[in-house]
């Protein structure tokens, strides 16, 4: 059972650990980093206990935005019977 709900609003963004973290009860920082966001992850664990808790987030906000290369079909001209 994770020990809270957080959204990631809530949550400060800690450029040295480069993750999200929140004040752990233990007086620790629960973390979450963004690739761990991007990967759909959103469990943030504390290092110095066995709590976690569950990060409230869009997942869309974390997606990288690079768009795709769009899927080239070329055209496929059937050859014209000229009689
Ligand atoms: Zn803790």
């Amino acid at each position: 059972m994770s020990y809270d709900e957080v959204e990631i609003e809530d949550m400060q963004w800690n450029e040295d650990l480069k993750a999200f973290t929140y004040s752990c009860p233990c007086g620790d920082l629960f973390q979450i980093t963004l690739e761990e966001l991007k990967a759909g992850e959103d469990i943030a664990h504390c290092p110095s206990c066995t709590l976690y808790i569950s990060v409230i987030y869009d997942p869309a906000d974390f997606q990288d935005t690079e768009p795709k290369p769009p899927d080239i079909v070329p055209p496929m001209e059937p050859p014209t019977a000229v009689a």
